[in-house]
């Protein structure tokens, strides 16, 4: 039987109509600022995506772009800027920041209740403590894909691959605070086909296309396909098409989780214009 697609592009956009009703319900202008260094394609894609997706649910997005050959002063004194700013509830530093720049000293420059992807190092921890603030956009909505279609989480076998801060660990994270057990896999790990092999969910999140091939996954398994490959016929995921006739839920690339990380993004946004109105606690501060 051929597995039910998980429909991001429907899901994503009911979300942002929420939003729309949270932003024009919140009594002042909520604020998103984003900073792209440099001119990477990707890049200046997925900022655009965001910018208008921002714009059509009433937040206020300002877009920020640096040369590449911005300093690591320059750029840590625009980010003090922006904390200081008080019509400016999000900031979204793009990643990667192009060689020379310190990422994690500009992360760490970022007031944690603005940090709307998630990765300042306190929002990173409370994660890890099980009492979340931030969480960067993509793991939640991954989450928020399995719940939508009902995918059993407490007890069941959970095979994330990837180990990166920004998806890999934060999807982790969050699978094991709905009490699955939780296995990550990455480059070193020895046989990742027994690892998938008896998953419940599998969450690939790697960007190499393909990876993922049907003997590697269990009959009626739940797919998540983070990957973002771009190839010449278009962008591909990490699970093969041919998973579709073994697993039971899989994720489309695109119209998965493409979507759904920019929706969650701005529900992020909300939440740190709810921080810091008071209207909400946040869990670190
Ligand atoms: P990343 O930082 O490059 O991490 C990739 C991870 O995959 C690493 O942990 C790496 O292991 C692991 N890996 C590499 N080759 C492997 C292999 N042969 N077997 C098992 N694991 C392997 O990437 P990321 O930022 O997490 O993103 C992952 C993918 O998701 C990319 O394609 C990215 O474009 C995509 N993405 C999509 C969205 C979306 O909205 N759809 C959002 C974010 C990212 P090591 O740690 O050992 O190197």
């Amino acid at each position: 039987m051929a597995a039910t697609l998980m429909d991001g592009k429907a899901l994503a956009a009911r979300i942002r109509e929420d939003v729309a009703r949270e932003v024009k319900a919140f009594g002042r202008p909520i604020g998103l600022a984003t900073v792209l260094v440099g001119d990477d394609p990707a890049s200046d894609v997925y900022i655009r995506l965001k910018h208008k997706a921002s714009l059509e649910v009433g937040i206020d997005a300002r877009d920020l772009r640096l040369p590449a050959t911005t300093t690591q002063e320059e750029l840590l004194a625009l980010v003090a800027e922006l904390n200081a700013d008080d019509a400016v509830d999000g900031i979204l530093v793009q990643l990667p920041l192009p060689d020379g720049l310190d990422e994690r000293r500009v992360i760490n420059a970022i007031d944690p209740l603005k940090d709307v992807d998630g990765i300042h190092p306190l929002n990173a921890g409370l994660l890890l403590a099980g009492t979340p603030g931030h969480v960067p956009g993509t793991p939640l909505g991954v989450l928020e894909l399995l719940d939508e279609y009902e995918v059993q989480l407490h007890g069941a076998n959970a095979v994330v691959i990837g180990r990166s801060d920004i998806v890999g660990k934060p999807v982790a994270l969050l699978l094991l605070q709905r009490h699955a057990t939780v296995t990550i896999c990455h480059s070193r790990t020895r046989d990742l086909a027994a690892e998938t092999s008896r998953a419940d969910v599998v969450v690939a999140a790697v960007g190499v296309a393909g990876i993922v091939q049907p003997g590697m996954v269990k009959e009626g398994a739940a797919v998540i396909d983070v990957g973002i490959t771009r190839t010449d016929a278009g962008i591909v995921g990490d699970v093969a098409p041919e998973v579709a006739a073994r697993a039971g839920f899989l994720t489309p690339v695109p119209g998965g989780v493409g979507p759904m990380t920019i929706a969650l993004l701005l529900k992020s946004t909300v939440r740190a214009a709810r921080y810091r109105s008071g209207s909400l606690a946040h869990p670190g501060v």
